[in-house]
């Protein structure tokens, strides 16, 4: 796109928007949330179809001239169903915490009681946060990692269910590095007569790929963001059992939401086709191999890794191994060009605003084609900004690699020929 028009009616914004271009190309991305479009996805939101109001669902809809946007909703309600094995899709929820809001609306009333993972072992704040909506609404009790391992204990969670009786069970998390164990959960969950809630925001491209056990034929509900390892729009979509389809519906309009945002929805089409290419499977095998050499590597270099490594594309570190906070880990790989975010680690000692740990990320970095060596490389410029934060040259001097490494994989227009 050359934003010919952008360029002359707002040089401005454009000029704003060319910088951050920049820093992407120049910066290296390793939030474990983010990653690259293809400029085909790109190209896909900036269409016409965001001129159009479109209530409703095809074939059903409250404003005229909505034949063509239905076939847009269908393609992308199509290939998703084919990318998880889903009975029912509905692709119109904003982004994944509205899509969180939605799946409560359609199952449960205010004050049920619900089971989620408590935030600063690894949940997200929509699954019972005080500060949340979904803590203030409903009768959340929050479940732990063990403090030993590090991992989900199946034995804990049962115990909880089974005192607790919740109406509902969520598992899927934004800062938990291992394997879930979905059958588990749905046991638990069928004992205690709970409805069982998948929220794969994080891990739904490598779930797709088949790198990672898929809750979707399982679980009653499985919501997912479609920006983070999916490497499509903001945005998210819920998934659900054919039995639950209409109480979905609903629940996202006219439930929550007015009308879809229909060029978003041509773009996560976009990507879903891009997902089911054999090639998405090569990223999101890489994508996990990547994040293990850097919980190796990293913990070779005396690092804690939070349940002592990973199975999908993300680590916790807990930078008091270095005598560090999360912030102050943040700000330094922040003058060395790299990008991450600070995180609590379980039973975190320090606040929120400056907790303990930094969450790694491989998915954007993979995107761009990096693989074990410059994993390698990564691991030992972040150990040595560490261990040299106060000298101003040797940070100058690792931010200049940084980039270097960077323009040497530049960020790909298309992943029709990723290899
Ligand atoms: C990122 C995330 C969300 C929220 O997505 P937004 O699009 O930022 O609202 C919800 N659940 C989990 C587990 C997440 O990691």
């Amino acid at each position: 796109m050359d934003y010919k028009n952008l360029t002359l009616e707002d040089p401005e914004l454009m000029r704003i928007i060319d910088s951050e271009s920049k820093r992407q190309a120049e910066e290296m991305e390793m939030i474990a949330s983010e990653n690259y479009v293809s400029k085909s996805v790109l190209e896909a939101m900036a269409t016409v179809l965001t001129n159009k109001y479109s209530e409703g669902y095809p074939g059903k809809r409250y404003y005229g001239g909505n034949q063509i946007i239905d076939e847009v909703e269908s393609l992308a309600i199509e290939r998703a169903k084919e990318l998880f094995s889903a009975e029912h899709v509905n692709v119109q929820p904003l982004s994944g915490s509205p899509a969180n809001a939605a799946v409560y609306f359609a199952f449960i009333k205010p004050g049920d009681k619900v089971l989620g993972l408590k935030l600063d072992h690894g949940g997200h704040l929509s699954h019972g946060h005080p500060i949340n909506f979904s803590g203030m609404l409903y009768d959340f009790v929050q479940y732990e990692v063990n403090a030993k391992t590090e991992k989900i204990d199946m034995e804990e969670v049962k115990k909880i269910a089974l005192r607790e009786k919740p109406k509902m069970i969520v598992a899927g998390y934004s800062a938990y590095s291992r394997e879930i164990e979905w059958e588990e959960f749905k046991k638990i969950a069928d004992e205690v007569g709970a409805y069982t809630f998948a929220d794969i925001a994080h891990t739904a491209g490598l779930i797709a790929a088949g790198e990672m056990n898929n809750p979707v034929p399982l679980f009653d509900v499985v919501s997912t963001t479609t920006h983070k390892t999916l490497r499509g729009p903001r945005g998210a979509m819920i998934m659900c059992k054919k039995e639950y389809a209409k109480q979905v519906d609903r629940a996202v309009f006219p439930g929550m939401q007015g009308g879809p945002h229909d060029h978003i929805n041509a773009a996560k089409a976009v990507a879903f086709k891009e997902a089911l290419e054999d090639n998405f499977k090569d990223y999101a095998k890489q994508t996990i191999k990547n994040a293990k050499v850097l919980a190796s590597e990293l913990t070779a270099k005396g690092y804690k890794i939070i349940s002592g490594g990973t199975d999908n594309h993300l680590l916790v570190v807990d930078m008091t191994s270095k005598n560090l906070t999360g912030k102050e880990a943040e700000t330094i790989l922040d003058r060395i060009g790299i990008s991450v975010s600070r995180s609590t680690i379980p039973n975190d000692p320090n606040p929120p605003m400056n907790p303990s740990g930094v969450r790694f990320g491989t998915p954007a970095i993979t995107t761009r084609g990096m693989k074990e060596d410059e994993i390698k490389r990564i691991a030992a410029w972040i150990d040595s900004a560490i261990a040299n934060k106060q000298k101003i040259e040797v940070l100058e001097s690792i931010r200049g690699e940084v980039k270097k490494l960077c323009l040497e994989f530049p960020i790909p227009d298309s992943f029709c020929h990723f290899d």
